[in-house]
């Protein structure tokens, strides 16, 4: 019999009120290994109800500063234990190389508790001078105060990892949470809520409901209890997350899409750049928020460009990622794969020419082939929707200025690279591109202390760093009159 996996609420393992469950499909052979809670809304309404008990009480809302950060240091040092059952559960879930997050997610989710940990004490108010009261001195300061119950809601694509951004942040903050996997992920999640019970954070600080967006996650946008949503997912979700979440007034963070372009100048390096490029593009299948999926190359290098950054698609193996030497899994589901697929035949119908890879038809299991489109233009389809594949457009461009103009005509604005070894261009261009972060000669690097998150159709709001941390708290004034 397969696993069946339970919600965890308030330190206990329990079923779906309703004792609904739902499949968990591996991507590789298309067959159920898991069954997991399909969540109710009675189900979030409990869990809701134990997270806002322990705001409530203060046992962990008032906790010191320093207490929660060794706590937080305590589960850090468990998700390194676990790094590789964790790299595990992950990568399975969605048909992707466990070595990817075992370098890349699980790293990088121990960095953000680490970080966290020292943030906790540390969320200092201020003192603001006033003109004071009625011709008396006042005294006017802030404290920073937890937000409350906040739901977490996290896609498929790097769940741990993702799951630390906000964990780790609201934590330090003091508040509690509800986190809502993803119907295709929630592994991951359960076995962090194991360890911060290890850990010894006290039972009802950290919860988490299996089951459906459209159930789970709305009732967590709709509950007037929840303070905060804290949401990474599609522009589709992140619009009716916001709706819904407007009518009770929740501050919501959303960390949406992205249709990124890496830009590179016919002065930079390279091989860097096709690595770089074929990195920023393919890692994780291609199912990566900030994934370089626009290509922008200056003219005069465009057919070299082309040429190598197809040579590197053609050397990526695909297959079942268990097997030594393949480099490039699945893709997560059958949705995923049929979406990636009819962008593909969009790129061909719009007159994109095929460099590598193209449409995938195999006998059993979701591979899609490394696929690169050239002589594309960026009002084809392929250059404007998030494909959230390993699908690659490259577009050539005259000038520094056509460069930019591309990259900004996007309604995404996540993340950009640029790839050049003139010092004074890196900078003009980094300024001048709309998007959140942008990596000169390297591909968005991951690190727990600088602040991440879009604008445009890529989101609202900044997770990691400080600016994380502050993200969930409420800054409240007190002016004290001094006759
Ligand atoms: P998705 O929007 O389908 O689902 C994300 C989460 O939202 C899941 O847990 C889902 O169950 C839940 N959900 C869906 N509909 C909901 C609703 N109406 N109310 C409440 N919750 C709902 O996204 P996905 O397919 O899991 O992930 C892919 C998307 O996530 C891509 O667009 C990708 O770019 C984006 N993403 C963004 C970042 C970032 O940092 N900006 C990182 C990773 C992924």
């Amino acid at each position: 019999m397969s696993k069946y996996l339970k919600h965890y609420i308030e330190g206990a393992s329990i079923e779906a009120s309703n004792g609904g469950r739902m499949s968990l499909v591996n991507p590789v052979d298309e067959q159920e290994y898991e069954t997991a809670a399909r969540g109710t809304t009675e189900d979030v309404q409990r869990a809701v109800a134990a997270a806002h008990a322990q705001l409530s009480t203060g046992a962990w809302s008032k906790l010191d500063g320093a207490k929660r950060g060794r706590l937080l240091s305590k589960l850090a040092d468990l998700v390194e234990r676990d790094t590789d059952l964790l790299a595990d559960m992950d990568a399975h879930a969605i048909g992707r190389s466990p070595m990817e997050p075992r370098m890349m997610d699980v790293p990088n989710a121990v960095a953000n508790l680490r970080a966290a940990a020292g943030w906790a004490n540390q969320l200092e108010g201020r003192t603001i001078p006033t003109s004071g009261y009625m011709g008396m001195k006042t005294l006017s300061y802030t404290i920073r105060e937890p937000i409350g119950v906040v739901g977490a809601i996290v896609p498929w694509n790097s769940p741990l990892m993702i799951t630390t951004w906000k964990l780790a942040a609201l934590l330090a903050a003091g508040c509690t949470v509800v986190i809502k996997p993803s119907e295709e992920t929630p592994q991951s999640a359960l076995h962090l809520a194991a360890l911060c019970q290890e850990a010894g954070f006290p039972d009802g600080v950290v919860n988490v409901v299996t089951g459906l967006g459209e159930v789970v996650g709305a009732a967590l946008c709709e509950h007037p209890d929840v303070a905060k949503i804290s949401f990474t997912g599609s522009p589709e979700a992140g619009r009716a997350i916001q709706r819904t979440a407007g009518a009770t007034f929740k501050r919501v963070t959303l960390e949406l899409g992205g249709k990124s372009p890496q830009i590179v100048f016919d002065d930079a390096s390279f091989e860097d750049a096709v690595r770089g490029c074929a990195l920023g593009l393919f890692v994780n299948q291609g199912q990566v928020c900030a994934a370089g999926s626009r290509i922008l190359v200056h003219r005069s290098i465009a057919q070299r460009f082309s040429a190598a950054l197809a040579e590197a698609a053609g050397e990526i193996t695909v297959g079942d990622p268990r097997t030594p030497g393949v480099r490039m899994g699945p893709v997560a589901k059958k949705a995923q794969f049929e979406r990636v697929n009819r962008y593909i035949q969009l790129g061909l119908d719009e007159g994109a020419e095929l460099l590598a890879g193209g449409v995938s038809n195999p006998e059993k299991g979701w591979f899609v082939k490394p696929t690169i489109f050239v002589n594309a233009t960026n009002d084809m389809t392929i250059a404007r929707e998030e494909i959230f594949g390993p699908v690659g457009t490259v577009i050539a461009f005259d000038t520094e200025e056509e460069a930019v103009a591309l990259a900004n005509d996007s309604v995404y604005g996540l993340a950009a690279t640029v790839w050049t070894t003139d010092l004074a261009r890196a900078h003009r261009v980094a300024a001048a591109v709309k998007v959140g972060a942008v990596g000169v000669n390297c591909w968005s690097p991951l690190e727990a202390n600088l602040p991440w998150g879009g604008l445009k159709t890529s989101g609202i709001g900044r997770e990691g760093g400080l600016a994380g941390a502050l993200a969930y708290t409420e800054e409240k004034v007190v002016t004290v009159l001094l006759p």
